[in-house]
């Protein structure tokens, strides 16, 4: 949306409303609209479907802040979270709409100086450069904003601004597994006591059915990718499950089956969303929130294809689902506990099962190389990129890492890498391809 647009003018009184700063606000939508129309607008072949989540990352600020608005007005509740490890399905039982905060916009990240460290990821401080600078909206649309102990950046912010936080263990043990369910247990009866009523167990399977048919539509979506002409390129996959996590989950369905459908149709006829061939990369590494798209763009548009998504804006999210065949209240709750003790983020230590399902995707997707994408000052992802690299180095996939920011200054330099890295995985595939006589 841009500032100029009808449905902004709109909005405006609501974003006064929420004392928001609105000429700062501007320029920051002003922003968003640029890089979205060089980005995703400016591309060819893409599914008409994709006009839903064009028009739901601009909602993010405008149609959905009205939701919850209202949400709030009818005595509902909402909280604000940073990390795929808060169980959406324990809110959503209890009537509370989880609110993820994290930020993907460059334009706000400096304003976080007024309290944070430069030499932190810009994912922390573009969030809290939202908040300082006035233009987030969800600021003071929220009960609270829940934390999680991941990494140290959020740690220590968490304790600066005297955010609660859910204890996410560091290892993968038995003593480790019984914390984490202790953990969403807690979490549960906080829900409880803001909703001021028990959650039902009706309620509680309705909700797991619900997010799990977010993921299994997730995964639907990303299974046309692993075909040799994928409908839907890497930029776009990205931005649907962007989206995923901060629409309503039903308008969410509703946009993501007709995109599906589109999908198929365009596989039977051999639609492509890329208009040259390229080599088939997985992304791999640090998270990509909503407004942050640079490495995608930049490979897609330096002719790789990423056709797989290995981060918490991919396959973590989606990947395992909740068993639904859990029979009374404390066992959904064990069972919730233990999707997302699956999870497989650099803050655990060791972390092989990642290495695993890296393998998996690598062979499932047909993927020629893997771009390591991490965010500057990520050290889980960082360091834990040479670990990948060494522990899939038998399926002699070559690998590029870079580590940058949100900043645009760095496209150039990114390109150049990227397009020798293209050429090395080209030469890589012309020599299999002469090795096994094809
Ligand atoms: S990378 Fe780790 S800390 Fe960040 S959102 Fe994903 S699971 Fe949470
Ligand atoms: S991107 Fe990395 S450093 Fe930044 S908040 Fe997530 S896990 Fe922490």
């Amino acid at each position: 949306m841009s500032a100029s647009d009808p449905a902004a003018l709109t909005y405006r009184r609501m974003w006064a409303d929420l004392g928001m700063n609105l000429e700062l606000h501007d320029q920051m939508l002003e922003a968003i609209e640029r890089v979205h129309r060089t980005t995703h607008l400016a591309r060819r072949n893409r599914p008409l479907a994709m006009s839903e989540f064009d028009a739901a990352l601009h909602g993010a600020h405008g149609s959905r802040v009205a939701e919850i608005i209202e949400h709030r007005r009818r005595g509902g509740k909402s909280i604000g979270t940073f990390c795929i490890y808060v169980p959406d399905e324990i809110a959503l039982a209890a009537g509370v709409i989880p609110m993820p905060l994290c930020g993907g916009t460059g334009w706000s990240v400096d304003y976080a100086d007024k309290m944070f460290p430069r030499d932190i990821c810009p994912l922390v401080r573009s969030t809290f450069g939202l908040a300082f600078s006035g233009t987030c909206p969800y600021k003071t649309l929220k009960e609270f904003a829940l934390g999680e102990t991941t990494c140290d950046a959020k740690k220590k912010a968490w304790d600066l601004l005297g955010f609660p936080s859910l204890e996410v263990p560091q290892k993968k043990t038995d003593i480790d597994r019984e914390l984490w369910r202790s953990e969403v247990r807690r979490f549960a009866r906080e829900m409880e006591k803001l909703a001021g009523r028990p959650i039902e167990k009706e309620a509680l399977a309705r909700s797991v059915r619900k997010v799990n048919d977010r993921r299994r539509v997730l995964q639907r979506i990303n299974g046309y990718r692993m075909l040799a002409e994928p409908p839907i390129s890497g930029l776009d996959a990205l931005l649907v499950s962007q989206t995923a996590l901060s629409m309503d989950i039903d308008a969410f369905l509703a946009a993501a089956g007709r995109l599906e459908k589109e999908l198929e149709s365009r596989a039977v006829k051999g639609v492509s969303a890329y208009e040259k061939p390229g080599p088939r990369i997985l992304y791999a590494g640090s998270p990509s929130p909503l407004g942050y798209s640079k490495l995608h763009y930049v490979a897609e548009t330096s002719g790789l294809r990423i056709v797989a998504d290995e981060s918490c804006t991919g396959s973590r999210y989606y990947r395992d689902l909740v068993d639904e065949g859990s029979g009374d209240l404390d066992s959904m709750y064990d069972a919730i506990a233990d999707r997302y003790f699956a999870i497989d983020c650099a803050c655990f230590s060791p972390n092989s099962e990642r290495f695993d399902n890296v393998r998996r995707m690598a062979g499932e997707f047909g993927v020629s190389g893997i771009l390591h994408g991490v965010l500057q000052y990520c050290h889980g992802y960082d360091i834990e990129s040479r670990a990948l690299d060494k522990a899939i180095a038998d399926l002699s996939i070559p690998s590029l890492k870079i580590v940058t920011d949100y900043s645009e200054q760095d496209i150039e330099q990114i390109r150049v890498r990227i397009e020798t890295f293209r050429e090395l995985v080209e030469h890589g595939e012309k020599r299999q391809t002469a090795g096994s006589g094809v």
